[in-house]
């Protein structure tokens, strides 16, 4: 298993020639979910006791269980928050795998640490966080925001009483993993309402507090998001740091989708308020052309963050904590260095690449907008901020979202899934993909008009 002969270097060019032949080829959007039974079928002979040999596992990869994934790069997926790893960032990814770095510890890990704290000071220094903030890549979105409220909670809970009762404000449109990482840190949550275009707002956090019949007691922080997951929609983040300022709450801003829009000009200003949260996330799995999974997490001062999350055992005396320790300021210890395809890609394209890749999202998705009102046939839900866009079919009922939805996706015409929007059925279409073109996304709409629905006349 560890030595290499003629038949390692025969894998080794069949899997690497795989891998380059794989980036190239278009994705065929049909590609997706198959039944568990019908999976296991296709797997049987594999993993025996002398094995299938790495060709044939391969050779049953690429035919029978890729095609069995979404192809969430696809230019006409739309739903969820899609992603669009770039050339350099995806053979990179390749390069990581193969040098077994161990990347929680300056002392192993420090060359790889040095170049994702390179990628992290980009990220810092579009937020305008001070020299001394600190950061570290994760798993995802979800472990970015676990890992700061524990922070934020170890920061309250330091030379004081426990309250009866540990709390979060978090607004009715944060994402459904803060309600997670509530119930893992088994904290209540205190909600906050959104306005009319889904953002939580410094007088409406104000108001929540002063109105609670706790008096407050017990929040140690609030969540923000820069960018819901649903509609787009930015918080007003420095009505927000006010009053976190005032009433000694930590703030933190989950931006695992719309924290890249810190690199575009057109909205960054919509993000101001930011360098003062405590802590944020960015996915740049999202937004930020990164293959899974790579979510980047930054504390404005990590003293906190460390303090929660350092691991110490005889076993792990040894280590420099004088150095930058990715293990300490997260949940984790043993860590893959997972931001270094975003550092390679940061240096093979430039960073103003990333700026007009994330522009040409941005106008894409406002072109659809654009389009969208002035055809009678659809109602614009609410102004983008960013690249969501939100919108109803007119005359339409639950089942003929339903219908167009299923049926296109089973083409692999596109990928657009309902969502609801103020107790109604709607569409929303999430451009992270350069890729993706404004007329395609204009055919949809004309598709849309035609699709014969039951509110709608057939063949109109
Ligand atoms: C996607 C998303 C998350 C969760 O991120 P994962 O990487 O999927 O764990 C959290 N918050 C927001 C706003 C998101 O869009």
């Amino acid at each position: 298993m560890h030595d290499w002969g003629p038949a390692e270097e025969l894998l080794a060019h069949a899997v690497i020639g795989f891998a380059v032949e794989r980036l190239q080829l278009g994705k065929d959007p049909r590609w997706g979910a198959r039944s568990a039974a019908e999976l296991e079928r296709q797997l049987a002979g594999l993993v025996t006791e002398r094995g299938a040999g790495g060709i044939e596992a391969l050779r049953r990869f690429r035919d029978v269980l890729l095609p069995a994934c979404r192809p969430l790069d696809h230019p006409l997926a739309l739903a969820y928050v899609p992603g669009a790893p770039s050339v350099a960032a995806t053979l990179f990814d390749l390069v990581v795998s193969s040098c077994s770095i161990f990347g929680g510890h300056w002392e192993s890990g420090a060359g790889a640490i040095a170049a994702e704290n390179q990628a992290l000071r980009w990220l810092a220094d579009l937020a305008g966080y001070p020299d001394t903030s600190a950061g570290v890549f994760v798993q995802g979105g979800s472990a970015a925001n676990l890992s700061a409220l524990v922070a934020a909670r170890h920061r309250a809970a330091t030379g004081r009483d426990r309250p009866p009762r540990w709390r979060m404000a978090v607004s009715d449109a944060a994402h459904a993993s803060i309600d997670a990482a509530a119930r893992v840190m088994d904290v209540d949550v205190l909600r906050v309402p959104v306005d009319d275009a889904d953002r939580m707002t410094g007088p409406a956090l104000r108001a929540a507090l002063d109105s609670d019949r706790h008096g407050g007691e017990g929040v140690f922080a609030v969540v923000a998001s820069a960018g819901t997951t649903n509609a787009g929609a930015i918080d007003d983040l420095a009505g927000l740091a006010d009053v976190c300022a005032a009433r000694g709450l930590w703030l933190h801003v989950d931006g695992a989708y719309g924290g890249a829009a810190l690199c575009a000009p057109s909205v960054r200003h919509r993000l101001d308020g930011i360098e003062r949260a405590d802590s944020f996330g960015v996915d740049p799995h999202k937004w930020l052309f990164t293959p899974y999974d790579c979510a980047a997490l930054l504390y404005r001062d990590p003293t906190a963050a460390v303090a929660a999350h350092a691991q110490h055992a005889a076993y792990l005396d040894g280590i420099d904590r004088h150095e930058s320790n990715p293990s300490d300021l997260a949940f984790h210890l043993s860590r893959r260095a997972r931001g270094l395809p975003l550092w390679f890609a940061l240096a093979t394209y430039g960073t103003d690449a990333f700026r007009d890749s994330v522009e040409t999202t941005l106008a894409t998705a406002w072109g659809l907008a654009d389009e969208l009102a002035r055809r009678p046939a659809f109602e614009l839900l609410v102004e983008p901020e960013l690249s969501v866009v939100l919108f109803r079919r007119r005359g339409w009922s639950a089942d003929d979202y339903g219908a167009w939805s299923t049926t296109r996706a089973r083409e692999g015409v596109a990928l657009v899934l309902p969502t609801g929007w103020r107790g109604e059925v709607a569409l929303r279409v999430c451009v992270t993909n350069p890729r993706t073109e404004l007329d395609d996304l204009v055919a949809l709409l004309d598709d849309l008009e035609r699709f014969p629905g039951a509110g709608a006349p057939a063949f109109s």
